[in-house]
């Protein structure tokens, strides 16, 4: 469809700010016609006009300078599109297709978990949570409410960004509160399963953690830092909150945490930190496109990776909090 209209030279560009009005060659200038026949050619003409108007992709270099994020990826952008359009374009094929349905996906398998876990347990808070068979489910679905919010958020994000400035900037805020969303619930079941029976803990550091991401938020918030400048102060302020999560482990450690599948619930644990780091390192390096500037335009650039990295992150780390849950659940305190 793009490579169609790319086709079209002569018709009106309008997609971004600086809209490019060119006159289509046929157009009829001269004064013999009667003003009938003028009407009805503009109707015939106006049209087609639109629908292209509507559904161009362009390239990198005709962005409002908002969307011109990454350099490396140079066609096939969505600008200016009407919301409408903009949301049937998840059918369509253009540079942020993958990026939107990696996290879409993402997003029906944990429904599809929640729902199953919602069916399978039903002990949400109860009384006795320090006997065995008992513990609280909360933290678990904590965890899956922030993973559900970040993958949707992020979904919603990648859709409908091309519209304008304003809803750009908006939804990026809700896109990064959602990755910390993500963060700060990740780590309710590990903490609260394993310091479930010292209750001071587990409350000082899901506190703590709490804190961070909302400052975190916060910080986001401000309009400056969601510019591609600061595409490396996010990772890192990203990062520090996840690397956080190496002062309950050690502390876990060191009082002998029993769980007796504690390596296994590890070797998930850090399958989860190297998927969420090794996607961060390709978010910030923007590599492969880098390398190859318009070869992975549609398909396989950074940001995609990065996307696949999160999802296999978090279904690493709803493996482990199964294991968290179920380890408490029969040892109680
Ligand atoms: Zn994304």
């Amino acid at each position: 469809m793009d490579q169609d209209d790319q086709k079209e030279p002569e018709t009106v560009s309008c997609g971004n700010s600086k809209c490019n009005s060119k006159i289509a060659p046929g157009d009829d200038h001269d004064g013999d016609e009667s003003s009938g026949a003028k009407k009805r050619k503009k109707k015939k003409k106006k049209k087609p006009q639109k629908t292209r108007k509507r559904r161009e992709l362009m390239s990198f270099s005709e962005l409002p300078e908002y969307m011109k994020d990454n350099e490396y990826i140079l066609n096939y952008y969505r600008a200016e599109w009407s919301i409408r359009d903009a949301f049937f374009s998840v059918f369509s094929f253009h540079n942020e297709s993958l990026n939107v349905w990696t996290h879409l996906l993402g997003f029906i398998l944990f429904v599809g978990l929640t729902v199953a876990n919602i069916m399978h347990h039903d002990k949400f808070f109860p009384v006795d949570a320090m006997n065995p068979g008992n513990a609280a489910r909360w933290p678990f679905f904590v965890f899956l409410g922030g993973s559900m919010f970040c993958l949707l958020s992020s979904s919603i994000c990648h859709l409908f960004c091309c519209h304008s400035h304003n809803l750009n900037i908006f939804l990026l805020r809700i896109d990064y509160a959602g990755i910390t969303a993500m963060i700060i619930t990740s780590f309710f079941p590990p903490i609260y399963y394993i310091f479930q029976c010292t209750p001071r803990w587990y409350f000082i550091y899901l506190a703590a953690i709490t804190s961070m991401g909302i400052f975190t938020i916060i910080t986001l918030l401000t309009p400056a830092l969601s510019s591609p400048k600061y595409r490396g102060f996010r990772a890192l302020l990203f990062a520090s909150m996840g690397l956080f999560g190496i002062v309950p482990a050690i502390h876990a450690l060191v009082v002998n945490w029993g769980n007796p599948q504690r390596n296994v619930t590890l070797l998930y644990e850090l399958g989860m930190a190297v998927f969420y780091l090794v996607g961060t390192g390709f978010f910030v390096g923007r590599v492969p496109e880098r390398l190859k500037p318009g070869w992975f335009d549609r398909v396989g650039h950074s940001h995609q990776i990065f996307h696949v990295f999160v999802l296999l992150g978090a279904l690493s780390h709803y493996a482990a909090a199964l294991l968290f849950l179920d380890w408490r659940d029969h040892v109680g305190c």
